[in-house]
């Protein structure tokens, strides 16, 4: 007997064979800044499938230096779990122990300054820029953006939708 129906796993297959042939993969980019140095630098991660976990793909050093700003767009929050820090080493002070959102900058920064305590607690320290020091529990989320996209710097225009106005008066006419 065969079934007519397609099974969830041999669609999930056939979506993967898609996306491998048409190189469509899910892609974060997340931007970060060193504590060390005070640098930003961009990690790219990709997916093959949503099943998996994003992959580091490329760490950028961003051009421009410390204090460049030009990022000011609102990121969004993934969930850490999301992401495979497999291979992370930060760019600039070549720390591999991951990263931390800043609760005083709202960056993601990397584990450069950050301290092992004798209880086994962490204390973050972030850059000189922003000085932020505290203590962290694992990251739940990350914030960054699903992909690069342009003119997101101008904000969010809202359109305005014309008053139903005409449609009033000319009932009156009548
Ligand atoms: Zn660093
Ligand atoms: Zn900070």
């Amino acid at each position: 007997m065969n079934s007519p129906n397609i099974s969830g796993d041999a669609f999930a297959a056939r979506l993967q064979a898609l996306r491998s042939k048409t190189g469509l993969v899910d892609e974060r980019v997340l931007q970060f800044r060193c504590a060390v140095t005070g640098n930003p630098f961009s990690v790219r991660f990709t997916r093959e499938s949503p099943a998996l976990r994003y992959r580091i793909a490329e760490v950028r050093a961003a051009e421009g230096g410390a204090g460049s700003g030009g990022y000011h767009q609102k990121d969004r929050s993934f969930p850490a779990k999301e992401f495979d820090l497999s291979g992370w080493r930060c760019p600039c002070c070549d720390d591999d122990d991951g990263f931390t959102i800043c609760s005083g900058c709202g960056s993601n920064v990397c584990a450069g300054r950050t301290r092992k305590l004798p209880h086994g607690a962490r204390l973050f320290g972030c850059h000189d820029g922003c000085g932020t020091s505290f203590q962290t529990a694992p990251c739940e989320t990350v914030s960054g953006q699903s992909a690069p996209q342009r003119g997101l710097l101008s904000g969010p225009a809202q359109k305005k939708l014309p008053a139903p106005l005409r449609a009033l008066t000319d009932r009156r006419k009548s």
